[in-house]
């Protein structure tokens, strides 16, 4: 009788155990720690009142008025943020070098040196790195997500050597219950 309940004691801690590794039900979304909550990656000037004499407003000759473009900023939204969604992210589906919490696949663990991004060192995206814009390349009025970097403005120059650019080693922690 008491080898039952043991067994069952056991059972019920690496039930617990697994749950805590996938994202649960009741994870919140949260701020984009990219964008700050924003879900917007750049704005830039709006081109239809930049040369006006008050910026956000147009000259009417008689008066100014407000832009309707920008409704008055004299910004608009360049680019939207790639990594989440109206500012917001579950943070279970992002590495650790993305400023995620995404669990390591079972057995594994992220490379510490990388943080799991498989890189170590990066060199300047070429397509990109003259755009007063990092990551994006301007489109008429607006801007483009660059499609050689992602926006990240930067390329992977060198695999990490840690973990051979994979972004995780094995766990060799041993394991408290078999
Ligand atoms: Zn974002
Ligand atoms: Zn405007
Ligand atoms: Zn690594
Ligand atoms: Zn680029």
């Amino acid at each position: 009788m008491r080898l039952i309940s043991r067994t069952w004691l056991v059972l019920a801690a690496a039930v617990c155990f697994c749950a805590g590794t996938v994202r649960a039900e009741s994870e919140q979304a949260v701020d984009c720690p990219k964008c700050h909550g924003k879900g917007i990656a750049l704005e830039i000037e709006c081109p239809s009142c930049i040369h006006s004499p008050k910026p956000g407003y147009n000259n009417m000759g008689e008066r100014l008025e407000m832009c309707q473009r920008c409704k008055g900023t004299a910004k608009i939204i360049g680019a939207y943020c790639s990594m989440c969604t109206k500012g917001k992210v579950y943070l279970s589906q992002f590495k650790p070098c993305d400023g995620g919490t995404k669990p390591p696949p079972s057995g594994w663990l992220w490379c510490p040196k990388c943080m799991g991004s498989g890189v170590e060192s990066w060199i300047p995206c070429n397509q990109c790195k003259r755009s007063k814009w990092p990551g994006y390349t301007q489109m008429g009025e607006g801007l483009m997500l660059c499609n050689r970097c992602n926006g990240k403005g930067q390329l992977p120059g060198l695999a990490c050597t840690t973990c051979e650019g994979k972004g995780t080693v094995v766990d060799k922690t041993p394991k408290e219950h078999k």
